[in-house]
Formats: C-alpha cells, sequence, structure tokens
C-alpha cells in the first residue's frame, strides 16, 4: 500500500511543506502534498525525521526562553453607564473620601452613595493612571446563561461546515452539486433529496456539512447578524479564467472573518485551463500555494466531469482535522437558523445548524424573539429524526413564528422560561431599535480611541483604477500611531456594492470610495446597518480625514 505525502506530515505532526523540504533535503523530491510513496519508504522517512524534529524542537524551546517578555498588565476598569462613587473608590483602591475630594476638585458634589457618569469616572480614572472603559451591558444569553463555555474534557470532535465561495459562473453551484451527486449511497439515490439550506456529505467515515447558498454576500450577512457557521471556506477559481473581483472580495471576507481558505481550482477539463497561471495570481492576494512553499491547500478540480471532488473532500477533512473542530454534544442544544419559511401545511419552518449540545424532538427552545416545542425534525435527506448533534444541519417543526436566518436557537428548561426570555428578548429589540447601534464613523473616532473601544480602524476602498488601491493603502497605513492600528480589509475596482456595506457591517469597518459611487441599494442598507461611507475625488482629502479624525480635529460634517 501508498501513503500520501500529507498523511504522512499528519503523522509525523508537521505541514506537508515541511516534509516536501526535509525529503528534499534527503535527496527525494516530490511535487505535491498529493503524491504517494510507498509504505515502506515512509517508515524509513520517518524515523530519519523524527530524530531531526525533536532536534529542532529543543533549539527552538531554548531560543525563545531567552526572549520571553513579561507583557506590562493594563490597568482597566470597566464602567457601564453610570458608577457609585464607593465602587468606583474601590475598583481603583483608594478610599472613598480621596475620591470624593478629587470631585470636589473637579467641581462635582457627590456622597459615596451616589453615582457619577461614564465621563467623569473616566477623568478621574485617567489622572489616576487608569484605563476607563465602558462595560457592555449583560447578554441576554448571559442573563439566562445559555451560552456557557463547556469543560474542554467534555468536547468531541464535530464535522467541519463549509461555505462555497467564489467569482460568478466560475462553478460553485455545479460544484456543490457534483459534491452532493458523487457522496449518494445507494439507498438514497432513489430517493429525493429535500432542499434544507445545507447538505451533509460523508467520505471515509467522516461527516462534512456543505451551506447550500454559496457566496460570500450570505456568509457575510450572517456574520453581520453575528453568526457565525463557517469553519472553511472552498473558493472557486476557473482555471480558464484565472482571478476575478468577486474572487477578490471572497478572499478578503474570508480573511476578515478568520475563517482557512481551500482554492479548488475548477474547470481543469477546459483546454486553455492553466493551474499554474491561476496559483501564480493566488500569490498576488497573498495565498501562497503548498507546493510553492506556502500554506494553502489548492485542488484542481472539474465539476462537470466529476474529476479531483474526492481529493477536494478529503483535503476539507484535513484542514478541519488541523483546526480541531470541537463541542458538548451533551449538553441543551444551541445553534443557528441558516433559513426559514412559512409553509402553509406546517406552519413556520427553519433549518437550524446545531452549533453545541444535542436538539431533540420535544425541546422546549427559543430562537431570535420567538420560540416553541419541537414537534418533529428533518435532515437533509428528509428523514424523520429524533435528535441532532454538532454540526449537523436539521429542518424544524414547532416554532410559534418564523424566525430570521442568522438567528440563534436555544433549548431551555421548559415553556416558563422560554416565555419569559420572549418577552425580555422582545424588550431588548425595542430597546435596539430605539438607539442605533454603535459602529464606528470618523465623526467619532477619537473619543473611541480615547476611550480604548476602539483599538483598530477597519477600512474598506474602493476605487476607480487597480494602481490608486495600493497608493492609498501606504499613505493610510502611516496614519498608524500606537493608539490606533490601520487595517485595510478589502480594496476594490468599482462602486461601493451592498457587499461591501456587510463587509463593512460585519467587521466594523468604514468605507471610502474615490471616484466611485455607492449604488441606491448600498446607501440603504449603510444607513440602516449605521456604516459610515465617505466619497472622494482626490486621494489627499481622504488622507486629511483620516488623519484629523484620529487626532480628534475632523470638523463635523452636518
Ligand atoms: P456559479 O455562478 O459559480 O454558481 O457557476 P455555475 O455552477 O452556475 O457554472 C457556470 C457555468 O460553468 C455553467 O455553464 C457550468 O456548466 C460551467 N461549469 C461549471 N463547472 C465546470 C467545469 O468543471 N468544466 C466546464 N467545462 N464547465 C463548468
Amino acid at each position: 500500500t501508498k501513503k500520501r505525502i500529507y498523511e504522512l506530515a499528519k503523522e509525523l505532526k508537521i505541514t506537508s511543506k515541511e516534509l516536501m523540504e526535509l525529503m528534499e533535503e534527503m535527496g527525494i523530491n516530490v511535487n505535491s502534498h498529493m503524491a504517494t510513496i510507498e509504505n515502506e519508504e515512509a517508515e524509513t522517512i520517518k524515523e530519519l525525521i523524527s530524530g531531526e524534529i525533536k532536534d529542532k524542537g529543543k533549539k527552538e524551546k531554548q531560543s525563545t526562553n531567552g526572549t520571553h517578555k513579561k507583557k506590562e498588565e493594563e490597568k482597566v476598569i470597566e464602567v457601564e453607564d453610570t458608577i457609585v462613587v464607593k465602587d468606583l473608590a474601590d475598583k481603583i483602591g483608594i478610599t472613598p473620601a480621596e475620591l470624593i475630594t478629587k470631585l470636589i476638585n473637579l467641581g462635582i458634589m457627590a456622597n459615596q452613595n451616589q453615582s457619577i457618569d461614564f465621563d467623569t469616572a473616566s477623568i478621574i480614572g485617567e489622572e489616576l493612571g487608569f484605563k476607563i472603559i465602558r462595560s457592555k451591558s449583560l447578554e441576554i444569553k448571559d442573563e439566562f446563561n445559555l451560552d456557557y463555555e463547556d469543560d474542554p474534557e467534555d468536547l468531541k470532535p464535530r464535522p467541519p461546515v463549509v461555505t462555497v465561495m467564489g467569482h460568478v459562473d466560475h462553478g460553485k453551484t455545479s460544484l456543490l452539486d457534483a459534491i452532493r451527486e458523487t457522496n449518494v449511497t445507494e439507498q438514497e439515490a432513489g430517493g429525493i433529496t429535500q432542499h434544507i439550506g445545507a447538505s451533509v456529505v460523508n467520505i471515509k467515515g467522516k461527516k462534512i456539512v456543505f451551506l447550500d447558498t454559496p457566496g460570500h454576500e450570505a456568509f457575510t450577512s450572517m456574520r453581520a447578524r453575528g453568526a457565525q457557521v463557517t469553519d472553511i471556506a472552498v473558493l472557486v477559481v476557473a482555471a480558464d479564467d484565472g482571478v476575478m473581483p468577486q474572487t477578490v472580495e471572497a478572499i478578503n471576507h474570508a480573511k476578515a472573518a478568520n475563517v482557512p481558505i481551500i482554492v479548488a481550482i475548477n474547470k481543469i477539463d477546459k483546454p486553455d485551463a492553466s493551474i499554474d497561471r491561476i496559483r501564480q495570481e493566488l500569490v498576488e492576494y497573498g495565498l501562497v500555494p503548498e507546493e510553492w512553499g506556502g500554506d494553502t491547500v489548492n485542488v484542481p478540480v472539474s465539476a462537470l466531469k466529476k474529476e479531483g471532488i474526492d481529493d477536494l473532500l478529503e483535503m476539507i477533512l484535513l484542514v478541519a482535522e488541523m483546526q480541531e473542530l470541537k463541542a458538548n454534544p451533551n449538553r441543551k442544544a444551541m445553534g443557528t437558523v441558516i433559513e426559514a419559511q412559512l409553509d402553509k401545511g406546517k406552519g413556520p419552518v427553519a433549518t437550524v445548524l446545531v452549533q453545541k449540545g444535542t436538539l431533540k424532538v420535544g425541546d422546549v427552545v427559543v430562537c431570535g424573539s420567538t420560540s416553541g416545542r419541537i414537534r418533529a425534525m428533518f435532515d437533509d435527506k428528509g428523514k424523520n429524526i429524533k435528535k441532532a448533534g454538532p454540526s449537523i444541519p436539521v429542518m424544524i417543526l414547532g416554532l410559534s413564528e418564523v424566525p430570521l436566518s442568522g438567528d440563534i436557537l436555544y433549548a431551555v428548561e421548559d415553556e416558563k422560561t422560554a416565555r419569559i426570555y420572549a418577552e425580555r428578548k422582545k424588550e431588548l429589540e425595542r430597546e435596539e431599535q430605539l438607539k442605533i447601534t454603535q459602529k464606528v464613523s470618523l465623526d467619532d473616532l477619537f473619543e473611541k480611541i480615547q476611550s480604548g473601544e476602539i483599538k483598530e480602524l477597519n477600512i474598506i476602498i474602493k476605487t476607480d483604477a487597480r494602481g490608486t488601491i495600493d497608493a492609498i493603502k501606504q499613505s493610510l497605513e502611516k496614519l498608524e500611531n500606537e493608539e490606533v492600528k490601520i487595517n485595510i480589509i478589502h480594496g476594490g475596482v468599482g462602486g461601493i456594492t451592498e457587499s461591501d456595506v456587510m463587509l463593512a457591517a460585519a467587521s466594523n469597518a468604514i468605507i471610502i470610495g474615490f471616484n466611485v459611487r455607492p449604488t441606491q441599494n448600498a446607501l440603504d442598507i449603510a444607513k440602516e446597518e449605521n456604516v459610515d461611507v465617505r466619497t472622494y475625488r482626490v486621494i489627499y482629502e481622504a488622507i486629511e480625514d483620516i488623519e484629523a479624525a484620529i487626532k480628534g480635529m475632523l470638523e463635523p460634517k452636518y
């Protein structure tokens, strides 16, 4: 029998790239992590290499020991909208009398049981060398203790959840179809697969879950609602077309969410397909293929001819294994709504991706601002099931209203808890509607930097010409100082679109356009999501504005 390079690398607990380098030093050349070697040869290599790795490990340990420095402890105090004088004194570590004296110096008369506001607390705190930050009010899931951390010992491996992204017509839908078709077992083949918004694929006795709606738009709109369900992004790039604008968007959306990318180089059956050219183009966007010494896994496939599909699935499993995805199946369930609608016969139906615990028929659940008792559950094959564990998508019946996609579902103790939760949630939503959610904007940037609320300024740049992106990027990054880091999370050519605004909303970013305008749709969503969109005709005006905002000297615009 034979072994693949990546399998051997995994056994040795190193990357395929490292293994290939070590093998090269031994005079054995392989050109891909998918290459195979004889088992016997693998054993010999293993012996030789494990010795080397140990030596190297020792050396590295020695060198890090010396340079290890202890980070200076930051003195931060969290304060809500107001704080009682006595409590603040306690936190600072002075007596209430001392604090009252300080307050008098500021012209504020207060006794120790009275409250002072956040701004006053910040002034006093800063004087005494503390950083005062506004504490977030308790979230409802914490009030009900629904989303507690699990004991690491209770965590069990769970299947990866994958979203397919890429430029239009590069083959996202075809790839998803090919994956589903090559993995139907015989008894399933006769039945009708039900569209529930996600599908489970079995390979080598393991499961992979694919979200059925491809594209980074769907991915980021979930994220903007606070839900992150994707573990791995599969980026489809057509080998006859190359990296296109939406490919770049997809890359940046996945990066902003910190989700690893596996590239599927599709349409390799086409006569003008060039795998190497695609790899070269990917390097420009920081996705250096493993074969060339980077860490981006890429797999040539043909969705049309169903070639390379198993390789792709194997690589997904491998990347997932390195992520060590785990969840506790033995607790009350938590999950995210992927899609939901009103069915004429069945009432509200929702597909939920279970993320923690096990969801069971009969469970009382809360979901967004609705609730109910689970009457029935169906899997992606349309089969009636009684329970579903972590990473498994299920269609549920029994909610009293249709939830929104991105809503979080929790199984709760009993109907009374569900009722109180739903009431509280509705109340919170009303409050939310009254106060516009706080997002970053140039107008109050300085304030937020000063209060410690913002340490990074995320920016999206849209221009009319490719060449200007880098120029702007460089000038903006120069504005970075000790208090605020500047990240250009996406740069692209063309008008400001809905997808840009969703990315900004999900990543708390501002959008800057040069000689480009937002579409009406983008403007509407920006208003709704409270995203700061600014357009300029000349670069230096934008640089000046941002510099002024960072320094607290921006003149307000009305
Ligand atoms: P999407 O917009 O990314 O979802 O792309 P589709 O899956 O709709 O595919 C766009 C077009 O490319 C369709 O006409 C497909 O038949 C074709 N296509 C997809 N995959 C392949 C492939 O591997 N080889 C070839 N030759 N054509 C493909």
